[in-house]
Order: structure tokens, then C-alpha cells, then sequence
């Protein structure tokens, strides 16, 4: 089968021939039809060797949906031809943040090597993907798995994020979306659909604005050392109960940072390496900042629900496998308006 590979630290990913994989005990193949591809995987490419925490070669991809085409024994509740979304950040299942539905928390997925497809497992750019356990399979119910892919980060990362913040985003409130790309497109239309709050984007690309507005933003701001006066006289000084940041370095951190409202909430979900001192005098009273990860299966559930009632309309690019290195170069280029989606 084809498969799109980190192979060298530092090089390109590449389309390579990879033997088939065949399901073991209670693990599931699925054919894939689809894979999104995330900055995260840019950020991965950048790491130096002595940094680097996988096994390579490395098959991309940690956004996955397909169709069931065969299981190993001992799986129940699935069907060959079942078409599924595929949870990554997978956990043990025993620990007490697993227990709680919280995989993406795991206490002890790095001590038993548990890594999420396209983050140190074999990943979804590829024809066939294994997966370990059928829990790890959300049932699409109607879904396009094309245009839905996305949803199993680009929307479950920002669902998670904005579902801590939901009790401050009340009538009159104001919330910040920093980079309105594969994530921040999909954050400002789950803030749309989950609270009645003026949403405000900020990005440092006009066509990206552009998309911000079509998606329901309410306002948006070029992203310069002028964003947060921007955006104070935008709220008539007051600033924004919840500021998600899908940059976060260090110009986008300091930016969230001067606009959050006194006791708003900062996400810094960007892997950006920008850091955010929070104290009496650097930011409003009570202001909370988190970094939170990926997102739980309960919430994945709950955001393919969203979809299904037509709130989200992901913005999609696709590729034919081979073309898998082309979209990497356009992602980092800042050339992807949406998502861009593999078709293997
Ligand atoms: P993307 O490239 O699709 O979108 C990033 C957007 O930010 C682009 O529209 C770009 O124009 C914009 N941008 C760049 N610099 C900016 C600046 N200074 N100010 C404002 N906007 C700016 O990336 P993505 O796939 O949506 O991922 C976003 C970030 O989230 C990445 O850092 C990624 O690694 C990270 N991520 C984190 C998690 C998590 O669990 N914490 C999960 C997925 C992705
Ligand atoms: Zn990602």
C-alpha cells in the first residue's frame, strides 16, 4: 500500500510502498478515505534529532476517517463497510483520566508507549490504518468522512478548548480566535453554534480573514503589535472573556495576554513556543491561561453530533496520496485556506 512517510529528520515527507497490515487480536483495519494534514506534523518536521521523541519512519497523519475492512479477533459492535471518524489521542483505558472518558490525558500512554496514529504509530496517510481497539472508532452516521475528517482535531481540539470556557462566553461576552486557519475556521464556527458571544479573528492573512468572516466571525483584526488596541476599542475597552490562540508564539501569546478580560481565559493551543506570564501587573485580575491537548472521546462524540445537525461547514482542500508532499509545502507556505485532506 502507499504511505506518506517522515523518514529523515529534516527531510521531506514521502510517498513510499509499505507492505499491508493485517489486524492482530481486538485491533481493526481500516481502509482509509480520508486524512487531514495538521501543522502540528510542520511543528514535528522541525524538530531536531536530540529533540525528537518518535521511532522513524513515521507514516503521517493523526486525523483519519474510512471504512471497516476487516478485524482481528475478539471485536465486537463493528461491521465490514462501517464507515468510522478515528479518536487519535488514544489512552490505556484504565487510568483515572482514561477512566473518565479523558484518553487524551492518559496518565500512562507514554510509559506503556501508546502514541496516537501519526504521532509515533503508523498514521492515517496511507491506504489501510490499524487500529488498536474499536473503541478508538466513532461511527460517522451519515457523515461525509471526506468533509468531516477534520473534525477529529481541527474540530476537537477547539471544541475542548472552548467547552472549559462555555460558563464566561454569556450574552454580551466577546471571544478571540488568533490564526483562523484548519483549527481557528472550525473554533469560530463551534463559538457560533455553542454561544451567542461577538466573535473576533485575528490572522495575518487577508484571504484567511476573508474566511473568518464567512464562517461567522463577527469582526475580524489584522494580527500586528496593533491587534490588542484593536480589538480593546472592539469591546469598548473591556477585552475578551475567552481567547483561543492557534498560533501561539510568542507576538500571539503576548496578544491574547493584553486582551483577555478581567478573569477571562487564554487557550494556548499553537505550538508556537510562546510563553504568557500571567501576574498582578502583566495581566487583568484573575486571568486563567491553559494549554489544553486534543480533546476526549466523549467530546469527539459530541462534536460529530454538532455536525450532523449542518452548525459546521469545514473548508477542505483535497490531494490524491502522491500529492500528500505538495500540501505540506502549501501548509507551510500559509497557502491552505481550511484543511487540507489527503485521499488515499
Ligand atoms: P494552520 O496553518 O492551518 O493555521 C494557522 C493559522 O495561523 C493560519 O491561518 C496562519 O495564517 C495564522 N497565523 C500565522 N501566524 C500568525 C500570527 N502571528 N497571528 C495570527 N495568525 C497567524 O494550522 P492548524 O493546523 O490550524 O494548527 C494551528 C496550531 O495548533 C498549530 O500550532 C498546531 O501545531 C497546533 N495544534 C495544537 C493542538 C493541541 O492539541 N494543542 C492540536 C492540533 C494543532
Ligand atoms: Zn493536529
Amino acid at each position: 500500500m502507499k504511505a506518506v512517510q517522515y523518514r529523515e529528520i529534516g527531510a521531506a515527507p514521502a510517498v513510499v510502498t509499505l507492505p499491508e497490515p493485517e489486524p492482530g487480536p481486538g485491533q481493526v483495519l481500516l481502509e482509509v478515505a480520508a486524512a487531514g494534514v495538521c501543522h502540528s506534523d510542520i511543528a514535528l518536521m522541525s524538530w531536531p534529532a536530540d529533540q525528537f521523541p518518535y521511532r522513524l519512519p513515521l507514516t503521517l497523519g493523526h486525523e483519519g476517517a474510512g471504512r471497516v475492512a476487516g478485524f482481528g479477533p475478539g471485536v465486537t459492535g463493528l461491521a465490514e463497510g462501517d464507515l468510522v471518524a478515528v479518536y487519535g489521542p488514544q489512552g490505556c483505558g484504565r487510568c483515572a483520566k482514561c477512566a473518565e472518558g479523558k484518553e487524551n490525558y492518559c496518565l500512562d500512554a507514554a510509559r506503556l508507549g501508546i502514541f496516537p496514529p501519526g504521532l509515533g504509530a503508523p498514521g492515517a496517510m496511507a491506504e489501510y490504518l490499524l487500529v488498536d481497539d474499536a473503541r478508538f472508532l466513532l461511527p460517522l452516521d451519515g457523515l461525509d468522512p471526506v468533509r468531516s475528517v477534520p473534525l477529529t482535531d481541527a474540530g476537537l481540539t477547539p471544541y475542548h478548548a472552548i467547552k472549559r470556557s462555555l460558563p464566561k462566553l454569556v450574552p454580551g461576552s466577546t471571544a478571540v480566535v488568533i490564526g483562523a486557519g484548519g483549527l481557528g475556521h472550525v473554533a469560530i464556527q463551534l463559538l457560533r453554534a455553542l454561544t451567542p458571544s461577538r466573535v473576533i479573528a485575528l490572522d495575518v492573512a487577508e484571504e484567511k480573514l476573508a474566511l473568518a468572516r464567512s464562517v461567522g466571525a463577527h469582526d475580524t483584526v489584522l494580527s500586528d503589535e496593533r491587534a490588542a488596541d484593536r480589538v480593546r476599542e472592539l469591546t469598548g475597552g473591556l477585552g475578551a472573556e475567552a481567547v483561543f490562540d492557534f498560533v501561539g508564539a510568542q507576538p500571539t501569546v503576548a496578544t491574547a495576554g493584553a486582551v483577555a478580560a478581567v478573569e477571562g481565559d487564554v487557550s494556548v493551543v499553537g505550538l508556537g513556543g510562546g510563553a504568557l506570564p500571567v501576574g498582578i501587573n502583566t495581566t487583568a485580575f484573575d486571568v486563567a491561561v491553559a494549554a489544553p491537548y486534543w480533546g476526549s472521546r466523549g467530546e469527539l462524540r459530541e462534536v460529530l453530533d454538532l455536525a450532523r445537525t449542518g452548525a459546521l461547514d469545514v473548508h477542505i482542500e483535497t490531494y490524491g496520496i502522491d500529492e500528500a508532499p505538495l500540501a505540506y509545502e502549501r501548509l507551510h507556505a500559509r497557502k491552505v485556506n481550511g484543511r487540507a485532506v489527503i485521499l488515499p
